[in-house]
């Protein structure tokens, strides 16, 4: 049976009293590709807009295998246990093959997603390469206006979702494994560059010397790097999430950068930055989608496809053409 849809004001109504299951049905209305959904959440977003950005966003990357789902519960019940409330966005990567359902996501984080000051929200990783959703930054906006303090964006770390994620959040988190080469973890130079703290996980039981020896490697390591204008260096910290050890050291970290950041200006200025970023990459992704589902261009494009491929159009020559008939 369908629900009855809401409108815009009560959907942002419904958000900023905090009610979550119309934070629920919102979110879906965000992701939706429905002409008809696009429009209402996009007046939802500008209903929430002035309640949005009083909450510490932080993403969190690292290879499949990593501990991230176990990192985020145990870091998770610990910012919980401070009576914040906190938002966990994750992807799940199950979802690229099964098409979008988020079953597999349910036993992840099973603890958390029954604490009352949580919210954890896994989207289907969609097409968007390593999962983040292209939707994610609008569904922290709206878990901002719902009053959540702290926002967790979980992403897998295979590059380029990374870029996204680092350009959505306030502090960046590389999760990484001791004793495995960068190169076994996959985690490209640029990613570790990104990084405004590395934790080493799983440092427990026979693990910890390594452990404590990654620490200083990677220290080291990150010392080579150019310094960032913002005077800011990453620190390596341990962890354990199955002892809860190290994450009250992590979190202080992060509250020491927004603190620090704040008092340079860079906070905000930082956000300003990403929101027009955010517009001009939405109105590239807007043009595009737009541009492709012209059906001039549609009933064009195998064409010209085939006359560039066969060298009989040059490249250039062939887009001309198609922008041509797409402004017709
Ligand atoms: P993800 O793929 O990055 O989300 O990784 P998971 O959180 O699913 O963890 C991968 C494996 O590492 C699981 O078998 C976990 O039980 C294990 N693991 C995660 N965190 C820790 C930890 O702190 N200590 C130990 N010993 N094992 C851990």
């Amino acid at each position: 049976k369908r629900r009855k849809r809401l409108s815009a004001e009560e959907y942002a109504n419904g958000i900023i009293n905090g009610d979550r299951i119309i934070l629920s049905r919102a979110i879906t209305i965000i992701e939706s590709k429905l002409e008809n959904d696009i429009l209402l959440a996009e007046e939802v977003l500008e209903k929430i807009l002035p309640y949005t950005g009083k909450s510490l966003r932080v993403g969190i990357t690292g290879v499949p295998g990593v501990g991230k789902s176990t990192f985020i519960e145990s870091f998770g019940k610990y910012i919980t246990s401070q009576e914040k409330k906190l938002a966990v966005l994750t992807i799940d990567p199950s979802s690229q093959i099964s098409g979008g359902s988020i079953l597999g996501d349910k036993t992840r984080m099973e603890e958390l997603s029954n604490d009352p000051y949580a919210y954890v929200r896994p989207s289907a990783a969609g097409s968007a390469l390593g999962g983040v959703n292209y939707k994610t930054r609008e569904t922290m906006l709206l878990c901002e206006a719902a009053g959540f303090e702290v926002i967790l964006i979980e992403t897998v770390g295979v590059g380029q979702s990374e870029t996204t994620v680092k350009g959505m959040v306030d502090f960046f988190l590389l999760l990484m494994l001791a004793g495995a080469g960068d190169e076994l973890q996959g985690i490209k130079r640029g990613i570790m560059e990104m990084a405004d703290a590395i934790a080493i996980t799983k440092v427990d039981g026979d693990n910890v010397k390594r452990g404590q020896l990654a620490r200083v490697e990677y220290q080291n390591a990150l010392h080579l790097f150019p310094p960032s204008e913002t005077g800011w260096s990453p620190k390596v910290m341990t962890c354990s999430s199955v002892n809860k050890d190290g994450l009250d050291k992590i979190l202080d970290n992060i509250i020491q950068y927004q603190k620090e950041m704040n008092e340079k200006g860079y906070f905000f200025s930082r956000r300003q930055e990403q929101n027009l970023h955010w517009m001009h990459e939405t109105i590239e992704s807007y043009l595009k989608r737009a541009f492709y589902n012209n059906t001039d261009v549609a009933s064009q494009l195998d064409t010209l496809e085939n006359q560039v491929i066969q060298n009989k159009v040059p490249a250039l020559t062939g887009a001309r053409r198609l922008i041509d008939i797409y402004n017709q």
